[in-house]
């Protein structure tokens, strides 16, 4: 018996109602996959699979929330490859952000069947429904869906019922940055991170916790025509030494009305 495995058809066949229920291993298991654990040196995840039987090695020293979505990832590789597999996927292609207009698309879309496989549309969009675009709803959905901060965050831009944006920077700069499919294109994330923005305070400051939600003026994230007219809610968060992911939201949408 071969049939497609998709995310969405995995949790009819395994008749799972709530991410409470998913067990990422036994979903491995269902798909003929067993699961390893390993200290990796050369990459952070692997699959070796032949016939209807695979083997997904995962990293023991990394996170739980980063072992499964590394698991779902392989899972992602197994539905591309069944029958014959062999990934050895590095750390940087294991990424929530990853998912199109990456040089590999393999592993792009690898990384989009696991985000839908950890936290499928129908229900994150549900249990995000109307949520504030803030690091206080994203850190809820990442512990509802046992995932990392950045992948829910992602989500919830993806998927929320606001316009948003989500952007991960450094001192250098913009690294990258997911946008509501509703935001409208002529709006731009500025490659610098503007001095005036709470982000820019956490990463020059690592003695500095965030202050949650703050009002900032739009034109410090985007750029447009007439940006400089309103304002937009930040919220950013230190998600590791010098690296912060702001979560970037239109409360009030009339100033994109007016865009579109
Ligand atoms: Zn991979």
């Amino acid at each position: 018996m071969r049939r497609n495995i998709t995310p969405e058809g995995l949790w009819q066949q395994m008749g799972i109602v709530s991410p409470d229920d998913v067990d990422i291993e036994v979903m491995a298991y269902f798909c003929g996959a067993r699961v390893k654990y390993r200290e990796l040196t050369s990459c952070a995840a692997r699959i070796v699979g032949k016939g209807s039987k695979a083997i997904i090695t995962v990293d023991r020293t990394a996170s739980i929330e980063r072992q499964r979505f590394s698991i779902a990832h392989e899972l992602g590789h197994w539905a591309q490859d069944r029958g014959q597999v062999s990934a050895s996927c590095r750390s940087k292609d294991l990424a929530p952000f990853k998912l199109k207009d990456y040089q590999d698309d393999r592993e792009a879309a690898a990384n989009r069947f696991a985000v839908e496989l950890l936290m499928p549309a129908q229900l994150f969009m549900k249990a995000a429904q109307g949520m504030a675009v803030t690091m206080a709803s994203a850190s809820y959905l990442a512990r509802q869906f046992r995932v990392s901060l950045t992948a829910a965050s992602i989500r919830l831009v993806e998927l929320g019922s606001f316009p948003a944006i989500v952007v991960c920077s450094n001192l250098q700069g913009y690294r990258w940055s997911w946008r509501h499919p509703e935001l409208p294109l002529s709006v731009r994330v500025n490659r610098l991170i503007s001095r005036h923005s709470v982000a820019h305070s956490l990463i020059t400051n690592a003695g500095l916790a965030s202050p949650g939600p703050v009002t900032v003026d739009a034109e410090e994230w985007v750029s447009h025509p007439g940006v400089e007219e309103y304002v937009v809610v930040e919220d950013s968060v230190r998600i590791g030494r010098g690296t912060v992911l702001s979560l970037i939201w239109w409360e009030d949408e009339t100033s994109l009305v007016k865009l579109e």
